[in-house]
């Protein structure tokens, strides 16, 4: 082979395989590198588990803020980006009605972050005897999600193992400051000021390590809520108890809880966030902000200490 045509031929080589390399690396966002990318359901699971990824995960969530996660429906795109993610977060106990379809078309594996946990059951209506799914509302056991959330990762890159488990144990210092104050905030209302009256029956957990009673318009987020009966039986609840303030969460219409107030001496307490965090500039961009929002709303709302919010 003449010596040009030799030249000729490495140096196209060459060419092709800067060519090659740049459509290769091109599938890869340039801010996200070669990080794994983990996909979770809804925007506080992708909190928690940054917390336990720290620097070594490209952590996302599916649902956007201020989604309706329980009977969320699922894009094209939504599953094409999951097709490409190394591991799926989900909270499980029921929460994601449409998961177990969306995974159907999947091969990536998924953790299931509420495993463990001692579930309380659903009293009331069609739900009753299924778990709530809201666990994370107790700040405890969102220790044992981040327990399960390093381990997972320890799977996916071991060589980061030991990261993800002591990020997870400094994480479950702070949730366990955050649960000393919720339950010393709440302790601190007077008997007839222990009930929490929301839309949703989300807080069971919190009501729970808190010591309040819990009452909702209807149990889960459903097409099938807030029926006359639902919002009258709450009616009856708020005027035979007195109770002084009501609340509604972020993710739903506020106009069933406002018929409550229209027709007791109760007034709307403010928004609680559970389902979903706000926007990064709004009042709750953390998990963490999330519950001390809401117990500060709560104490707020049912003593009358500051306008609702
Ligand atoms: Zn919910």
């Amino acid at each position: 082979m003449p010596k040009h045509r030799a030249r000729f031929l490495a140096t196209l080589m060459a060419s092709l395989l800067v060519a090659w390399t740049a459509v290769a690396c091109s599938t890869t966002s340039p801010d996200d590198g070669d990080k794994p990318v983990v996909l979770t359901t809804f925007t506080v699971l992708a909190d928690i588990a940054a917390n336990v990824a720290g620097d070594r995960l490209q952590v996302e969530s599916i649902t956007k803020p201020g989604a309706e996660i329980h009977g969320y429906e699922p894009t094209p795109a939504d599953i094409r980006r999951a097709a490409q993610a190394s591991l799926i977060v989900d909270n499980g106990l029921n929460l994601e009605a449409w998961f177990a379809q969306f995974m159907d078309d999947l091969d990536v594996p998924h953790v299931v972050v509420s495993d463990g946990i001692t579930p309380i059951d659903i009293t009331s209506d069609a739900y009753a005897g299924k778990p709530n799914p809201h666990a994370w509302m107790s700040p405890l056991n969102v220790g044992i999600y981040a327990d399960n959330l390093a381990e997972a990762f320890a799977e996916l890159d071991p060589d980061g193992a030991d990261g993800y488990r002591a990020n997870a144990a400094a994480y479950k210092n702070e949730l366990a400051a955050v649960q000393k104050d919720l339950v010393s905030s709440l302790d601190a209302l007077p008997a007839n000021e222990r009930a929490l009256v929301t839309c949703e029956g989300a807080f069971s957990y919190l009501a729970r390590d808190a010591g309040l009673t819990e009452r909702y318009i209807w149990p889960i987020n459903a097409e099938q809520q807030a029926t006359p009966q639902q919002v009258a039986a709450a009616i009856d609840f708020v005027r035979d108890n007195r109770v002084p303030a009501v609340f509604c969460e972020s993710t739903v219409p506020d106009k069933p809880m406002q018929q409550v107030v229209s027709a007791t001496d109760a007034r709307f307490g403010g928004t609680l966030y559970v389902d979903s965090l706000s926007e990064a500039d709004g009042p709750v961009p953390t998990y963490l902000d999330l519950i001390r929002h809401d117990v500060d709303t709560i104490v707020a709302g049912l003593t009358g200490t500051s306008p609702a919010s």
